[in-house]
């Protein structure tokens, strides 16, 4: 699904540089290349705060911890996601409030999203799945109406941007009060291990997360408040900012790939190619087909068998989940994210993929489209 290998051989000297420095450094943890990859984020994302952490699922969590979010409060989401925006929301025992998505963007129902809201909703986590934005404007304005923090989860969407009705961009993750992202390998941003990050704009807000995020400590040794350890360390800081130096030509890359892949599918009745919203741009974090009338599982097999791998982003939506069964749910509750679990499948896509790896995916899949068809 992805060649970290080829990305890194074309820039293998700035990377081995990066980290053999780092090493001789021994300044491991906290280090400078933490802080300049640091102020490098902030300065690409045009954001005023950028909290680096252990990895996405820690910047979500330390997010709700920096807005005090309470037990019992309901944070809403939506079902179709990777399960760490819902998890999260459980552990720290606040009530998650699960909401149906559009088909078309695969992004939350915005009004599915107004109806979910009750008295004591605290937060909205909206998730720009697959690497295109949620529609901000209206979500900051119904959290605005309601009182409500916007958490984004831009774990996939990271340079993706939001463009407002009159033309100007925000980068996903730096709308709504706090965003979070990831540099899990294979994540558009991806480090040589785990690592993530929080945004905000607010100082008061930045100042709290930084000290959750180090055991709730804002004076050595004396600790305010329950913490956690999240750090991300110089080795992977030195990594990310040799990376992050390629970020929109990565995007440009996965753009190309994604272009050839619509133009393969776009007349085949089957299969649907997923569209960019007109307030977005996409970085193509997954490429994602809606099948029609196959057995996607088959077709999957099918691909393996030629070496072309496929994966199912999501097979089962967070209101399916053993761990997350809640009375308030039951299936056909929310029949977009069912249809799409049953329908999608994800072709490879990463910075490296030739116009021949990309003819031979595409035919492939057209041929064994057609050949399940008969
Ligand atoms: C990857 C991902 C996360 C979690 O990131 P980790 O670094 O793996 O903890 C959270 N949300 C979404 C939508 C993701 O894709």
């Amino acid at each position: 699904m992805v060649d970290l290998k080829s990305q890194y051989l074309k820039m293998k000297e700035e990377i081995d540089k990066a980290v053999l420095d780092v090493i001789d450094s021994t300044a491991y943890i906290n280090g400078p290349e933490v802080k300049n990859f640091q102020t490098s984020l902030e300065k690409y994302l045009d954001v005023k705060h950028v909290i680096p952490c252990a990895n996405g699922t820690d910047a979500l969590q330390v997010a709700m911890m920096g807005l005090g979010l309470q037990p019992g409060d309901e944070v809403i989401t939506t079902t179709f996601t990777f399960v760490a925006t819902v998890e999260v929301i459980a552990l720290l025992k606040l009530t998650p409030v699960l909401v149906d998505v559009d088909a078309d963007t695969f992004n939350i129902n915005l009004e599915a999203l107004r109806k979910a809201i009750t008295p004591k909703t605290k937060a909205i986590v909206p998730v720009h799945l697959f690497g295109q934005c949620v529609q901000m404007k209206e979500i900051m304005d119904l959290a605005k109406e309601y009182n409500l923090y916007v958490i984004e989860d831009a774990c996939q969407a990271i340079g993706a941007d939001y463009i407002y009705p009159d033309g100007t961009r925000k980068k996903a993750g730096t709308i709504g009060h706090v965003g979070c992202t990831s540099f899990f390998p294979s994540k558009n941003l991806g480090c040589y291990g785990d690592g993530g990050a929080i945004f905000t704009n607010d100082d008061a807000l930045a100042a709290k997360m930084r000290a959750v995020v180090n055991h709730g400590m804002v004076v050595r040794y004396y600790h305010d408040f329950v913490g956690v350890n999240s750090r991300l360390d110089s080795i992977q800081a030195a990594i990310l900012r040799v990376k992050l130096q390629y970020l929109d030509e990565y995007a440009k890359a996965r753009n190309k790939a994604a272009l050839y892949y619509n133009e393969a599918f776009k007349n085949h009745p089957n299969l649907i190619t997923p569209e960019i919203a007109s307030y977005t741009t996409h970085v193509f974090h997954q490429y994602t087909l809606i099948t029609k009338g196959i057995d996607r599982n088959k077709l999957q097999e099918l691909l393996a068998s030629k070496d072309i791998p496929a994966m199912i982003y999501y097979p089962v939506a967070m209101h399916m989940q053993k761990a997350y069964n809640d009375p308030r749910y039951k299936e056909g509750d929310f029949p977009v994210a069912e249809m799409l679990c049953k329908s999608v499948i994800s072709l490879p896509m990463h910075t490296e993929l030739d116009e021949e790896q990309l003819k031979y995916i595409t035919d492939n899949v057209i041929n064994f489209v057609n050949e399940l068809l008969k």
